[in-house]
């Protein structure tokens, strides 16, 4: 269904909005953070591009730089963001402040508490296409009609305060509505709102996008919501689109581990074909300093091994976490004393060094012995370094010997066909045939 509407969008036109490695910087004090670097794609007359990804990815500050409402500290520094064929960065927004409009998340701080809703929408008329008067309170409650403010010709005058968070996202829509916009970015529309009030949003947007040709990126961190509306998919991860594809391909065959992880959280209304949730377990990457190569290696279920170890894959994401930890100090060996304390019914004090050892290996899902003796070897090791107070030492060895290609090589993308990409260098022959153990 959906993937038909973007084949005839595409074929039927040139693209609306191309983004091409786009690079958005924020430099505050000594800290420069990469909050978009290198995120590309592309959106056609009458389709709905979902970008999604969780919190602190890149999606809005995306979405901000589209609009040119990226302010200091931030700066887009790379890339082209092409409108209509136009270089928006290089020629500025002003021509075409009315063709993109917004919509974000939260109702009341997008809308003006001091005006009413009717002002607000004859305000954007008057910018943006001239109307004043009697003709723009009338458009303005056609406006307010079209998207499903019941007993508009009176509501038009009541105060945002007055409506309630339903009504409010349906006020703003008209409001940007009334810029004639040819793009509309909706940053989280509904996430503030319940899940019925939600659907509804949703509907309207589906009946608003078909009415008036209106191209839609939405942008959101909730799968389910980018099922249902999106008719392609980027997914967003530390400031990198780490996949793209129709959204049928992307949630029935998602390549990129990343991917694969948010398909699988969401819900599916048929008890017998649910999918297995897969936990995302390690270090959420600092946007200041994000990790080597692949970005999400920290993070990784299927992070590849070295090929110095023969492991179940969780064994290698428990060392990899675990070295993670060491290195970085957020490791105490108070904290784990103290835990396995509580789980011996001793005191802190009494609590052995084995004791200690084994605890650590239980809060990283290590057996107490390694079926790999070259690995269990490195980590009896580290082990001991740690129980004797010498932290530095035991990250330096576990960061010498347990290594990741995903941490040394920057994935490059590989096309699966028909539009859907993703970057993960498990698509490369080399790795194409090493196996993902489970211990399932
Ligand atoms: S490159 Fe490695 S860490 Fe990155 S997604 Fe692929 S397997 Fe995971």
């Amino acid at each position: 269904m959906a993937q038909s509407r973007q084949e005839s969008v595409e074929a039927s036109s040139d693209a609306l909005l191309e983004v091409d490695n786009l690079r958005t910087v924020f430099r505050t004090g000594k800290e420069t953070i990469h909050a978009v670097d290198g995120v590309s794609f592309d959106i056609y007359p009458g389709e709905t591009v979902g970008l999604v990804g969780e919190s602190g990815s890149g999606k809005s500050v995306t979405a901000r730089s589209i609009l040119g409402l990226v302010d200091t500290p931030g700066r887009i520094e790379g890339g082209e963001l092409r409108f209509k064929g136009e270089d928006l960065v290089q020629t500025g927004w002003q021509e075409h402040r009315g063709d993109i409009a917004i919509v974000f998340q939260d109702p009341l701080n997008s809308i003006n508490p001091v005006y009413t809703v009717g002002n607000q929408i004859r305000e954007a008329l008057r910018i943006h296409q001239g109307l004043t008067g009697s003709d723009a309170r009338s458009r303005a409650v056609e406006l307010l009609e079209s998207v499903g403010i019941p007993d508009a010709p009176r509501r038009v005058d009541e105060y945002p305060h007055q409506f309630s968070g339903g009504m409010q996202q349906r006020a703003i829509i008209a409001i940007a509505l009334a810029c004639d916009p040819d793009l509309l970015v909706c940053d989280e529309p509904t996430t503030a709102l319940d899940v019925t009030i939600q659907a509804q949003i949703l509907d309207l947007l589906d009946t608003l996008q078909a009415e008036e040709d209106l191209a839609i990126l939405f942008i959101t961190h909730d799968m389910g919501v980018i099922e249902e509306t999106a008719d392609r998919v980027n997914v967003i991860y530390a400031g990198e689109v780490v996949e793209r594809a129709p959204t049928d391909e992307l949630f029935s065959n998602p390549q990129h581990p990343y991917t694969e992880a948010l398909v699988s959280a969401v819900p599916t209304p048929n008890p017998y074909t649910r999918r297995e949730g897969i936990e995302l377990k390690g270090t959420v990457p600092q946007p200041s300093n994000p990790p080597s190569g692949c970005r999400f290696h920290t993070r990784c279920h299927k992070v590849i091994q070295s090929s110095d170890y023969d492991l179940e894959q969780a064994q290698w994401r428990g060392l990899l976490n675990l070295r993670s930890e060491v290195e970085s100090g957020a490791l105490e060996v108070d904290k784990i004393r103290q835990s396995a304390a509580v789980g011996e019914d001793v005191e802190p004090d009494a609590v052995s060094d084995t004791a200690i050892r084994q605890q650590v290996r239980t809060e990283f899902d290590l057996p107490q012995e390694l079926p790999d003796r070259d690995a269990e070897a490195v980590l009896a090791d580290a082990l001991d370094r740690l129980v004797s107070d010498d932290q530095a030492e035991a990250g330096e060895l576990l960061a010498s010997e347990f290594v990741t290609p995903c941490e040394e090589t920057k994935p490059e993308f590989t096309d699966h066909g028909d539009g859907h990409r993703s970057s993960c260098l498990r698509h490369r022959a080399e790795y194409q045939e090493m196996e993902v153990v489970s211990d399932d």
